[in-house]
């Protein structure tokens, strides 16, 4: 499920969602002066991310998305695990890892919103190749 061909595969190695070869943003997410852009053609297969123009507004979904389920999965945790800390250190806990994250969630959110409109192609490089 985490191999080649999955979904899981380009979002995680932040590779082109359909040849899964390319790389798909111009830097690492916290290289904060170019966090989140996204290169304009895939450099193995040739896709053009950007499907048509404000197609990674879409992404604000996927992000909003990841921002419930990192404040559930850190609600739980104080819940289960850590009882004892209080409400406004609890809160003051959240602020700093949803900033600290960040950059990251931004990014994830442009190459999983990226993965769902895209599938693996596998005969997608030899075919960028072939023609040209
Ligand atoms: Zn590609």
């Amino acid at each position: 499920m985490l191999g080649k061909g999955s979904r899981l595969y380009s979002i995680r190695t932040f590779t082109c969602p359909r040849c899964q070869e390319g790389q798909f943003f111009q830097s690492h997410p916290y290289d904060l002066k170019n966090a989140g852009n996204i290169i304009e053609h895939c450099p193995s297969c040739g896709l053009k991310y950007e499907k048509e123009p404000g197609f990674f507004y879409g992404a604000m979904y996927v992000s909003y998305a990841l921002g419930v389920a990192q404040f559930v999965t850190l609600w739980v945790s104080f819940n289960l695990f850590f009882p004892w800390i209080g409400t406004y250190a609890q809160i003051a806990i959240v602020i700093f890892v949803t900033l600290v994250l960040a950059p990251l969630s931004y990014a994830l959110s442009k190459i999983i919103w990226a993965n769902l409109f895209y599938h693996y192609d596998k005969e997608a490089i030899e075919q960028h190749r072939s023609a040209h």
